[in-house]
């Protein structure tokens, strides 16, 4: 069987450099409700470790957990919730943007999409967003139990499209089922280990 990610939680911040220096650091983000909190747990095989929030839009801060070999996984807020106070919503850009910019540790951004649903307008935003500004990035389609087996090879297809990318390039997991959640983890820790 294989093993979980080990992963500690170390601190919250709102400001990139209030942030440790763990060595290399992987960023996940994505719309709030994507599934992020239930990846991350999920592949730490750990059910409290990111807080799966009833209440999507309310984990607004910029969450590193370590690993044991050296580096950290970073948990960045969602984006994209509606009911978020006005000003908390306005300072989210600048934060996400302001560490994926910033972060010298930072060597990759895994974007996670709805697999259901597929992209929206935001999430392809954040993509157009990262490209312009070079930020390696992989896209991670999740809830991927929700696609009927039947309609996967075209929903692939699809997502990929709507992403500007290959289907190929595409990781697809569910935090449910399990599936897909081993590559990402090894994906992970590749790049951990530098
Ligand atoms: P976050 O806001 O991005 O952290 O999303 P959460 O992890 O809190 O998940 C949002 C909702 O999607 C919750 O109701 C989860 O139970 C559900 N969810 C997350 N991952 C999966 C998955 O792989 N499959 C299914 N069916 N539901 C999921």
């Amino acid at each position: 069987m294989s093993s979980a990610l080990s992963l500690r939680f170390v601190q919250s911040a709102t400001r990139t450099r209030d942030l440790p220096d763990l060595g290399p650091e992987v960023a996940f983000v994505g719309r709030s409700n994507v599934g992020k909190s239930s990846l991350i747990n999920a592949m730490a095989r750990q059910r409290q470790l990111a807080r799966v929030s009833n209440t999507p839009g309310r984990t607004q801060l910029i969450n590193v957990f370590s690993h044991p070999n050296g580096g950290a996984v970073v948990d960045l807020p969602g984006y994209g919730f509606a009911k978020v106070p006005g000003r908390i919503r306005r300072d989210w850009p600048e934060m996400i943007e302001g560490y994926l910019l910033e972060r010298e540790q930072l060597v990759m951004v895994f974007v996670l999409v709805d697999g259901e649903i597929g992209p929206t307008p935001l999430d392809q935003q954040m993509l157009d967003w990262l490209r312009y500004h070079d930020v390696p990035h992989t896209v991670v389609a999740t809830k991927s139990d929700k696609v009927k087996s039947s309609k996967r090879p075209r929903r692939k297809r699809d997502l990929a499209e709507g992403c500007m990318l290959e289907t190929g390039d595409v990781v697809w997991v569910s935090a449910s089922k399990g599936d897909g959640i081993d590559r990402l983890r090894d994906l992970v820790v590749s790049h951990l280990a530098g």
